[in-house]
Formats: C-alpha cells, sequence, structure tokens
C-alpha cells in the first residue's frame, strides 16, 4: 500500500515541488490549493499520473478529505510582501484558520503534519545568524505582520495540538529559496531582478542594498524538508543556505550572470525589511545529516534557464511593482 500525503499549497512554488518529490518517492499524492497566488500551470504535468488528485479548495473553509492520509505538508500561504500588501486577511487566515483545520484533519486521521513556518518569525533579527532559540524581533502591526504573526500562531497551535492532543508535528522554518516556478510578478527579488534583466530594464535595489540574504536552491531546500519530516524532531528546525550575500553584490552577480548590462537604480527601503538575514543550520545538520549542496552559480543558472524560457506575455505580465508607495511612514 503507497502512503498517501496531502499537500497544501500545491499549485504554489515550494508546494509544486513537493508534490513533485513525493510523487517520485512512489507516495499517493493530494495537491490542494485555492489558487489565489498558486498556477495550475506548475502542476499540470502531474495531472496524468493517477497517484495524483487536485482538489480546489481554500484551507480556511473546513478540510474534508476522505480515506486515509498518513502525512500533511501545510504549504498554502500567500509568501511575498507584496501578497501581504494586496490579500492580508487571507495571509492571516491561511497561517491560522488553516493551519487549525489542518491540526483537526491530522488529529482525526492520525497522520503526521509538518507545517511550513518562515525566518520571517525572527522579524527584523537582532541576532546574527539566527538560530531556533532566538525569540525574533516583530513589527506585529506592520506591513509583513499579518504573515508573520500569523506564522508564529501558526508555530504555536502546532506545538499546542502536540503537546495537548499528542499528534506527530513537524516545524520548518523556511528560509528564502529560489528556483524554477518561482511567479514572476510577485515582487521578490529573483523574479524582479530576473524580469528586468530580460525585459531590459534596470535592476530596482531596495535602500542602499546593504540589506543581507541567504539563498537556497529549491532542490536543497525540497530535500531538507522531506528530511524532517520523516524525522522524528518535533521542535523548529531552519531549512536554509547559510551562504549571504548584500543585495546590491547580487544584484551585480544577477548582470553578470545575464549578460544584460543592466544598470542598478535604487529605490526607498520597503517596511521593516530585515537587515541581515542568515540560517544558523548547526541543527539540521546534526538531526537531520542535511545541508545545501546546490551553489549559488548553478542554482542561479537553473533559475534564469527557467525565467528564459518564459513567453514574452508571460514576461510582461510580470512589470514591476513599486513599494514606495506602500511605505507606512
Ligand atoms: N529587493 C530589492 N529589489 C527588488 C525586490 C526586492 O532590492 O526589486 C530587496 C528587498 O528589499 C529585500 C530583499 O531584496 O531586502 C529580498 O526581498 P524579497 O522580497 O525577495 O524577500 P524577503 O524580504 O521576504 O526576504
Amino acid at each position: 500500500m503507497k502512503k498517501r500525503v496531502l499537500i497544501t499549497g500545491a499549485a504554489g512554488f515550494l508546494g509544486s515541488h513537493l508534490c513533485d518529490k513525493f510523487i517520485l518517492e512512489g507516495y499517493e499524492v493530494i495537491g490542494m490549493d485555492n489558487l489565489i497566488t498558486g498556477d495550475l500551470k506548475n502542476i499540470e504535468h502531474l495531472f496524468k499520473n493517477s497517484d495524483f488528485e487536485f482538489y480546489h479548495h481554500d484551507v480556511s473553509k473546513f478540510v474534508h478529505v476522505s480515506g486515509t492520509l498518513d502525512y500533511i505538508l501545510h504549504f498554502a500561504s500567500p509568501a511575498s510582501p507584496i501578497d501581504y500588501l494586496k490579500i492580508p486577511i487571507q495571509t492571516l487566515k491561511v497561517g491560522s484558520l488553516g493551519t487549525h483545520n489542518l491540526l483537526g484533519l491530522a488529529k482525526e486521521k492520525n497522520a503526521r503534519i509538518l507545517i511550513a513556518s518562515t525566518s520571517e518569525v525572527y522579524g527584523d533579527p537582532l541576532v546574527h545568524p539566527q538560530t531556533e532559540e532566538y525569540y525574533g524581533n516583530v513589527n506585529t502591526i506592520g506591513p509583513r505582520g499579518v504573515y508573520d504573526e500569523a506564522k508564529r500562531f501558526q508555530e504555536s497551535i502546532t506545538m499546542a495540538y502536540h503537546r495537548f492532543h499528542g499528534i506527530e508535528t513537524r516545524i520548518a522554518r523556511i528560509f528564502n529559496t529560489y528556483g524554477p516556478r518561482m511567479r514572476l510578478n510577485d515582487g521578490r527579488v529573483i523574479p524582479a531582478f530576473m524580469g528586468q534583466a530580460l525585459r531590459g530594464e534596470d535592476l530596482t535595489v531596495f535602500g542602499d542594498g546593504s540589506q543581507t540574504r541567504s539563498f537556497c536552491y529549491v532542490e536543497d531546500e525540497i530535500e531538507g524538508l522531506y528530511r524532517l519530516l520523516l524525522s522524528d524532531y518535533s521542535l523548529p528546525v531552519n531549512i536554509g543556505n547559510p551562504l549571504e550575500i548584500s543585495i546590491l553584490d547580487f544584484a551585480e552577480e544577477i548582470i553578470k550572470l545575464t549578460g544584460t548590462n543592466q544598470k542598478i537604480i535604487f529605490k526607498p527601503l520597503p517596511k521593516d525589511d530585515p537587515m541581515q538575514r542568515q540560517p544558523d543550520i548547526t541543527k539540521a545538520k546534526k538531526i537531520l545529516g542535511w545541508e545545501p549542496k546546490i551553489s549559488r552559480a548553478e542554482g542561479m543558472k537553473k533559475t534564469f534557464d527557467y525565467f528564459k524560457s518564459l513567453t514574452p506575455e508571460e514576461l510582461l505580465k510580470s512589470e514591476h511593482k513599486d513599494f514606495s508607495k506602500h511605505i507606512i511612514k
């Protein structure tokens, strides 16, 4: 008997790669998505596979799945600063009500559940690099608050279900991840820079570009998540690539990679944009025997090949959004 897994956010970036991984590993996969930020294009290749089913459903409403379930991976959520501004209530609901529904389902089915938490629980961190023990520095009422607080609540309710109901839970704190199927118009830095380079526009660096991020290639991220699900560790684990780079240096790297000779222009830094972000992955190394393997050069090349394969119409749809009008003074 094949094991059955429910993946929410299945049509999104990470969700769709997880569907591929679990199909590859011989599971029956039920993908669920309400398609507000996801795109069926990311999973259409799976529709002909008899081990894959898709439910078009919003997990903030009661979730019903017939039959047995061994695992649940909750990856439904808007996940970019532009989304938080456009759909703040849905962002709050999917992390809170959605997680509650899925924990209820896990309890009912006696399934193990892994929830997608985030480095955003650390806010604009005052500790560097961030270990799982750091409690974070989050502005509850800022533009990112809807995401950050939903994810913090998500961790709390998950631990409560674990401790009170004894269900098997896993919490992944996911750091910036990139690769094919990132949404071109989500405003995140990699699709933004790639889209700009391919359309022949200048690259927009926010602030002076001294803020840092640490980017993990999607294949590495998925392997870390898979190992965490199968581990017996129920406290949060950082899953990300510790190789840190400033956004300005990164913009220069992209110009070299794309060979497009673009200029860099500077725009105001969005409110509460974290100044430094780098995961401490000591725990993941020790508990999961995992660390990223794919270099930024290799990962970025694969990602660029993906963006290059998009049609001119798709590229135009991604007109870059300017955050400056959303800055709350
Ligand atoms: N960023 C930028 N130009 C852009 C988009 C983003 O300089 O066109 C910066 C942004 O201010 C942030 C970093 O890139 O400091 C990463 O942004 P992203 O939205 O990808 O992720 P997050 O801030 O959630 O890590």
